[in-house]
């Protein structure tokens, strides 16, 4: 039985103060390990954030990372150094940073190999845009995306997500039809460690969507963007998950 997972994606919002209220709020709102929680917040909020949920349930994550651990890099932030603030999870393959900052599949699997070296446990996202839906592309982009992290994948420490491109911060949540039929594909090509493996879905998870995605059983949980930043609402999903 896969654990349902609650996974928050700040983006590039919060910082100081802010930062802090918001994870202790987090923290403050989950008593026990029933479904995992995690925060990733900007690179510069680590450090406060994961001193603000020590001694809690409420993991912390990371956005990005490079794939050396030192170097001539300039700007990059390396595994090495996430582990220092206690970092558990890194988000790779964003389809932001694919689009916007053109990271394509080698580099991402380059990633999660080193996150995987460096015992992180990687959330790798794929998703088509909605012309490639349109064009009926979906299942080709999505195997083009899974096909270089598959070769890595070591037991049960890759965490995937769906995220259709179509559905990130733009309100328009996949329909529970939508994203079963995508995981499955998914799960199916993943061979039988799929079994337990978490593929989790993000695109407009908000309280009010939560449970009609969260109670298919091909969902193990969700990647929330937006929502994440408002304590009630992200406190919201984590209990739609405990409760179906
Ligand atoms: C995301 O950033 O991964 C995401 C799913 O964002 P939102 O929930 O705002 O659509």
């Amino acid at each position: 039985m896969r654990k349902k997972f609650i996974a928050g994606n700040w983006k590039m919002h919060k910082g100081g103060k802010e930062a802090i209220e918001i994870a202790k709020n987090v923290k403050e709102g989950i008593q026990d390990d029933k479904v995992d929680v995690m925060i990733a917040p900007p690179f510069t909020a680590i450090p406060d954030v994961g001193r603000t949920l020590e001694g809690g349930f409420v993991k912390l994550g990371a956005q990005n990372m490079h794939f050396e651990e030192q170097g001539a890099f300039t700007g990059e932030i390396s595994p090495f150094f996430l582990l220092d603030f206690g970092v558990k999870f890194v988000i790779l393959g964003h389809s932001e940073r694919r689009k916007i900052f053109g990271e394509v599949d080698d580099l991402i699997a380059k990633k999660t190999a080193a996150a995987l070296t460096f015992n992180l446990t990687p959330i790798v996202c794929v998703g088509e845009t909605l012309s490639e839906r349109e064009e009926g592309k979906t299942f080709d982009v999505i195997e083009r995306e899974l096909n270089t992290i598959i070769p890595l994948i070591d037991k049960k420490k890759i965490v995937f997500a769906y995220e259709p491109i179509w559905a990130i911060g733009t309100g328009k949540v996949a329909t529970p039809e939508t994203a079963v039929e995508v995981h499955k594909f998914i799960r199916g090509k993943l061979g039988d460690i799929g079994q337990d493996i978490r593929i989790l879905y993000g695109g407009s998870v908000k309280p009010e969507n939560a449970e009609s995605l969260l109670k298919e059983e091909e969902i193990d949980g969700a990647l929330v963007g937006g929502a994440s930043l408002n304590p009630e609402s992200f406190l919201s999903i984590i209990s739609t998950a405990r409760s179906v």
